[in-house]
Formats: C-alpha cells, sequence, structure tokens
C-alpha cells in the first residue's frame, strides 16, 4: 500500500469537523467589513457622502475633490480595521479575479513615513496587463490597461486588504472585464424599462436589474483531491468507475448536512456575512458531497460582485476545512453537474417588482407588459443566450443528457399560458368599452390570483417564470453571472426600446388609447413567440426533434455555439445598445475560443500522462501477479494447469485488450492534438479540439475505468469515486 491514494485516505479518515464559533448574531456581523453607507455616514463629510450616493443612485460623476475625502475617509476606515493593504479588485476576462496589492505606507524624505491614500489611487490604477486576456485589443506597444473605481460597489476589507472594486479597461477604452460592458447593460436597461414605466406610472424615475444566484458546488477531502491529478490540474475527474452506490436512492437531497460539511458553511457565512454578502440558504444538493449556497437577491452589478469574491472565499474557507471545492459544471461522470441558477428580475425606485403582478388591473398590465416583452426578448436572442452560458466545462451539462439542455425555451407555467391565450383574442385597433372592462377585471386583474396557485414548476426548463423573477438555469457554476447578466439585460434593454416605439406609433398614427396601444402590441408578441414556449421536459430526443422543427438553435458544443456571439444581429445589438463595441466583442469571441481551446487541451494532456504513466503501468504490475500465479500453478498441476488457471489467463488477455486499447487511443489523440494545432484559423482548430480530439477522451476513459474494475484495489494508484463522494 505504497500508493498516495492510500495515504490520502488514511489522512482525510483522520479529519475532524474544525470547530466554528458563532457567538454574535448574523445581523450584527453583516457588512462590518464594508465601507457601505453606514460606514460612510460615519467617516465622510456631508457634501461627500452625497455625493457617493448620487453616483450610486443615479450614475452621477464623482469630482476630484470629493474623491479625495472618500479617499481620505477609506483610508482612515481602514485603519481603524488594522488594514495594511490595498488593491483594485476587478474581473478580468479569465473568469477569476484580479488584485495587485499596495501598502498605505509611503516614506516622505527625513526618516519619516506616513500612511497614504489619495484620491488618485482611488480612482485610477495603471496595473502591468498585458498578461491578461485581451482578445487581441491590445498590441504590445500598447500593453497598458487600467482599473477604474466602480463607487456603485462598496469598497471592503478581506484579510489585511483594502478591496476597491474597479473596472478594467484598455488604455483605448475597450472593455477588458466582465464589469464594464455589464454596467453599460444595466445602463441601457434602466433606460429602455423606465420609459416603458412612465405608461403605467409617471413617477419612475429609475429601473434597476435584480440577480439572485444560487451556486452549486462539490466539497472534496482536501488530500482525496490532492491524490487525482485530473482533480488538480483540470478541476475534474478524467476518469473513474461509478460507484456501486451514486445518487440513486435519492437520500442526499436535502438531508441532513455531514458535520465537516456545515461547519465549512458556517464559516463560509460568517466571512460572507463580515463583506455583505447576504447568503440565506444552504443544503445539500442531489449528488453526494453537493451543496448549495444562496443569498438573499441584490442589485445585479453588487450581486455580480459578491459571486465572484464567495467563489474566490469558498476556496479559502475550504482549505481550513481540509475540503477542496469543485465549482466544475461536471466533476464526476454519471452524478448531477453543478449550475449556478440566475433568477433575475426588474425593479423601479418606487418599490414595484417589475415580474410580480400588482394589486390593480393597470399594475398587471405592466406585468404583463415586462413579462411579455421578456419572452419575445430571449426568442429573438435565444442562440445568443445559449452562447453566453457557453464553455468547455458547461458543455458537459448543456450539451449531454443532463437538463437543462442545449436547447433554450421559455417555461411560464399553464395558468399564464392560459392568460396568453386569452389576450390572443384581444381586438385588433380600438378595443369596445366593455372588452376593455372585461379584460381588466377578469383576465388582467386575475391575474394575482392565477399566480397563487400556480403551483407547477418545471425544473428541467433552462429559463423558468417562478412567479415573481425569471430563473436562468442554464448558466454554469464555474461562470462569471456578470456575463449572462450583460446578454439578459441587453435583449430586454432592445425589446423594451422596440416596443416603446411601436406604442407609440399606435397611439400617434391610429390614435389609440395608451392601454389599447399596449394590449394591441402585446397580442402580436404573443402570436409570434410561440415557439420558445414550453412546458414539458426540457431534455430528450422528443424536444430536440420538436425544437428543430420549431427552428430554436440546438448547439451541443462551445464551438457552435459562440457563433452567435459574433452574429451580424448580435454586434449591430451590442452596438445599438452602448453595451459593446464591435472590436470588443469580436476580441470576446477569440477570447473564449482560445480559452475553450486550451481547457481541452490540458485536459487531454493530463489524460494521457494519467492513463499512460499511471494506469497502463499498474495494469502491467498486477498482469504481472497473474503470469506469475500462472506460471505457479503450472508447476504444481503440471499438464492440468489449465483447469485451474483458466480465470487469470482470461483476465491477462482482457488486462492486454484494455492496454493496448488505451495506447492505440493516446496515439490517435496525440495525432489528433498535433493536427489541430496545425490549423492556425482559431475557430478551425476548436472544431478540431471538439469533434477530433474530445471523443477520443472517451475511449480512452473506458478501457481505463475497465481496468479499475480488474486490477488488485490493493494497488490501484488513483483515488476511486466511492472514496471521492463518501468521504465526509
Ligand atoms: P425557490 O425558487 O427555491 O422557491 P425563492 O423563490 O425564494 O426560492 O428564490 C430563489 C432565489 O431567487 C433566491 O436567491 C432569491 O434571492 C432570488 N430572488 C427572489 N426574488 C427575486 C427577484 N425579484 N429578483 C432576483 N432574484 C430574486
Ligand atoms: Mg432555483
Amino acid at each position: 500500500m505504497s500508493t498516495l491514494r492510500f495515504h490520502a485516505i488514511k489522512e482525510s479518515l483522520a479529519y475532524r469537523p474544525v470547530k466554528i464559533v458563532e457567538e454574535e448574531r448574523r445581523s450584527e456581523l453583516f457588512g462590518q467589513n464594508v465601507f457601505n453607507l453606514n460606514a460612510m455616514r460615519q467617516y465622510l463629510t456631508n457634501d461627500a457622502f452625497l455625493g457617493v450616493k448620487n453616483a450610486i443612485q443615479f450614475g452621477k460623476k464623482i469630482d476630484r475633490n470629493i474623491a479625495d475625502q472618500v479617499a481620505s475617509s477609506m483610508k482612515d476606515w481602514a485603519l481603524s480595521k488594522h488594514v495594511t493593504h490595498y488593491t483594485h479588485w476587478f474581473q478580468p476576462l479569465t473568469g477569476a479575479t484580479a488584485e495587485k496589492h499596495d501598502a498605505f505606507f509611503e516614506t516622505i524624505g527625513d526618516d519619516l513615513s506616513i500612511e497614504k491614500f489619495g484620491g488618485s489611487q482611488l480612482v485610477q490604477q495603471e496595473p502591468d496587463a498585458s498578461s491578461f486576456p485581451h482578445g487581441g485589443i491590445r498590441n504590445t506597444f500598447e500593453a497598458r490597461g487600467y482599473t477604474a473605481w466602480d463607487p456603485t460597489s462598496p469598497a471592503f476589507i478581506y484579510g489585511t486588504t483594502l478591496c476597491i472594486p474597479t473596472i478594467f479597461v484598455a488604455y483605448t477604452g475597450e472593455a477588458l472585464d466582465y464589469k464594464t460592458p455589464l454596467l453599460r447593460a444595466l445602463s441601457a436597461v434602466d433606460e429602455a424599462a423606465t420609459a416603458v414605466c412612465k405608461y403605467f406610472d409617471k413617477n419612475v424615475k429609475k429601473v434597476t436589474s435584480s440577480l439572485g444566484w444560487e451556486q452549486e458546488y462539490f466539497l472534496i477531502d482536501k488530500m482525496l483531491a490532492a491524490s487525482r491529478p485530473d482533480i488538480m490540474l483540470t478541476g475534474r475527474t478524467l476518469l473513474g468507475h461509478s460507484s456501486a452506490k451514486g445518487q440513486q436512492l435519492d437520500d442526499h437531497y436535502f438531508g441532513s448536512i455531514p458535520s465537516r460539511a456545515l461547519n465549512f458553511m458556517k464559516d463560509l457565512e460568517k466571512e460572507c456575512m463580515l463583506l455583505g454578502i447576504p447568503v440565506k440558504t444552504r443544503h445539500n444538493e442531489v449528488a453526494p458531497n453537493q451543496f448549495e449556497v444562496a443569498p438573499i437577491f441584490e442589485e445585479a452589478n453588487l450581486a455580480v460582485d459578491h459571486n465572484s469574491l464567495l467563489m474566490d472565499i469558498m476556496g479559502r474557507v475550504a482549505a481550513r476545512h481540509n475540503f477542496k471545492v469543485l465549482l466544475h459544471e461536471k466533476p464526476f461522470a454519471g452524478v448531477n453537474g453543478s449550475g449556478k441558477h440566475n433568477n433575475w428580475s426588474l425593479s423601479t425606485d418606487t418599490g414595484v417588482n417589475l415580474l410580480a403582478p400588482g394589486k390593480t388591473p393597470m399594475s398587471s398590465l405592466q406585468f404583463l407588459t415586462f413579462f411579455i416583452n421578456t419572452i419575445k426578448a430571449v426568442h429573438k436572442h435565444e442562440a445568443l443566450l445559449r452562447a453566453v452560458i457557453a464553455s468547455a466545462s458547461n458543455d458537459h451539462r448543456l450539451g449531454a443528457n443532463e437538463a437543462p439542455p442545449a436547447i433554450i425555451s421559455v417555461f411560464i407555467g399553464e395558468q399564464l399560458k392560459k392568460v396568453l391565450e386569452e389576450l390572443e383574442g384581444v381586438t385588433k385597433g380600438k378595443l369596445s368599452p366593455k372588452e376593455k372592462t372585461e379584460l381588466k377585471l377578469n383576465v388582467v386583474g386575475k391575474i394575482p390570483d392565477v399566480l397563487l396557485d400556480n403551483t407547477d414548476r418545471n425544473r428541467t426548463s433552462p429559463f423558468a417564470f417562478t412567479g415573481n423573477k425569471f430563473e436562468f438555469r442554464a448558466v454554469g457554476s464555474m461562470a462569471n453571472c456578470g456575463n449572462p447578466m450583460t446578454v439578459l439585460n441587453t435583449i430586454v434593454a432592445k425589446q423594451l426600446k422596440d416596443f416603446k416605439k411601436e406604442v407609440d406609433a399606435l397611439i400617434d398614427k391610429k390614435d389609440l388609447k395608451k392601454d389599447e396601444a399596449v394590449f394591441n402590441v402585446l397580442r402580436e408578441y404573443i402570436k409570434s413567440t410561440k415557439d420558445i414556449l414550453f412546458e414539458g421536459n426540457s431534455y430528450g430526443e422528443a424536444w430536440e426533434a420538436e425544437a428543430k422543427k420549431r427552428g430554436l438553435s440546438n448547439s451541443k458544443t462551445t464551438p457552435e455555439a459562440l457563433k452567435a456571439q459574433i452574429s451580424k444581429e448580435s454586434i449591430a445589438l451590442f452596438e445599438e445598445m452602448n453595451v459593446m463595441s464591435a472590436i470588443e466583442t469580436k476580441a470576446r469571441y477569440e477570447i473564449e475560443i482560445e480559452s475553450y481551446i486550451m481547457h481541452i487541451q490540458i485536459e487531454s494532456r493530463v489524460l494521457a500522462d494519467i492513463a499512460r504513466n499511471h494506469i497502463v503501468p499498474t495494469a502491467v504490475k498486477y498482469q504481472n501477479v497473474l503470469i506469475e500465479n500462472v506460471k505457479g500453478l503450472k508447476d504444481i498441476f503440471e499438464k492440468k494447469y489449465l483447469n485451474v488457471s483458466k480465470e487469470q489467463i482470461t483476465l491477462i488477455e482482457e488486462i492486454s485488450n484494455h492496454i493496448e486499447g488505451i495506447n492505440s487511443n493516446v496515439t490517435k489523440m496525440v495525432d489528433e492534438r498535433r493536427s489541430a494545432n496545425k490549423l492556425t484559423v482559431m475557430d478551425k482548430r476548436a472544431e478540431a479540439y471538439s469533434q477530433k480530439v474530445m471523443p477520443l477522451f472517451d475511449d480512452i476513459r473506458y478501457h481505463c475505468d475497465k481496468l479499475e474494475l480488474l486490477v488488485d484495489d490493493e494497488i490501484w494508484p488513483l483515488t476511486k469515486y466511492r472514496e471521492l463522494l463518501f468521504t465526509r
């Protein structure tokens, strides 16, 4: 028992839950390490406080004098909490968060030194950014990028560092991060939605997009994870036979949380409280050792920052509890993958959730307006929505036989479907007073009641209406939510803008009343968007065939799906809504294609290494034991030895076949990789990786997993699925 595997198992069995003290109430901890309005109120002058507040609420610019004051107060606040460094904290397109720490400490001559932090350090920094992905935007001679303060997301303290959320852009102004386009999309949806709200309530001045994410993850013992090179290098298992017990018994979902995991969660939640991340829900997920954490929803930009921050601190807290967090969408074959449901809605500064029906018929008509426009936007841009959640790792959920599928559809439930059917019959043009009353009282007015008993839930839909919000479920667990939130808010903004034009035209040219015009436009939308609505089980062949008839896209791989990101329509859409220039859109596409290629390339190398250098030698070793055994039997039984060594001889042959299977397929895979690397057009290279290299993973894995069943457990080098998934 000399393998790392057994050492790891022994260590992991000795781990006990790490004690967690929970003395203070959560409400007392909440936001303690955040320079939030409460802290600002105490540290800022009234002028500075109002300046920041206006920037947060209405996007007003903060002038230099105020920035100096804010910086100085931020420093005082941070020093009072024993902070020594500050950093601009941003989200480059690598998917991770980035930071470079600078000390407040400065020397000022004459052997004197002070802690210094001024407006200029707060507002803008120039990190040497040449090694962040940029998709060709920055030539080497213009490799500078800069980070700029985002006052809408409050600064926070992590460890002994003051972190200032920032955007990250090229010197020429193009976005190099997730936040910049998101902020532009949020502003676009604010403008378009506020204009539409004015049909219903003149007092609305601002519409905010909200996001409540639900983060799924696996928690694996740290030592066991460390014993698997595939987990360490790719975040998932590339091979491993399924465990005799998996998730068949459904005994993990919502079950009692194992105490080691529970203590990790408590610790994580405490960190979240201090950082102002309002986590509220924790539970076991479907697969063994799979869990979920979800906060109370927040303004979308803040929620995205909080999710990025959470993913980062999860890893650090896990280490304290001897765990490794796997955020990969599909760490284990044969058990459920992980996603990150994005619950999304829009709400007004007057406190109205635009995706919740109101008490009066007029507010319910407002709800219908936003509800139907969202459906229309998703229908029109379904391929783009699919593209924005595409990644090498998410392909394992979306393209494979697992909900949600690669086809985007919208689930609204039978009750709301009936409401839409009734609205479809609304008269063209002017409505009679009787029809109007009938509609307001008995169709639109009844929506709140209808929704009360709208209990049908569809768990397989990638985009579902869940009572007062839409839930975009196809987002991957590793993804930065900034991307899907940018696209969703942009397409809805564009749709609302078009809607307003159509309604205004009917009012001006056909002399319709406001509500008549709204009904007329919505009626046409209902008719034209039926193909995106789907109430059934969203995966499987029947739906695929049906979706094809409806003209919905069904891109199973990332290279295929990403094409929609740079279609003429998408480029025009982002330009029109001032979210991304054509250069920015194309750069993002290139970055994603390259990232896809690199992921598959790394996986392919790791797989080849494990198969050839770990599995084959182990199989040979065991085969030699069998050969010795047969030889011995031959010595004892002489001619009759075949009677007693039949099984061993069959095993020896089987092992040889699998070794051959591994070696020939690894050779094939390496050859395919070489050919792929010769392709200079990146799209073609990505396609080759997806169509030629990837399929060989399965063949290699097949033989390795068969060997796992044949070879003596005592010498098997890789920690097995049952050990990874059931050690708590
Ligand atoms: P479930 O869908 O599991 O029944 P909830 O309805 O409470 O649970 O919501 C799940 C998630 O949706 C939570 O993260 C919650 O914060 C979020 N959520 C609720 N309302 C909204 C909203 N108006 N906008 C965005 N997210 C929301
Ligand atoms: Mg959910």
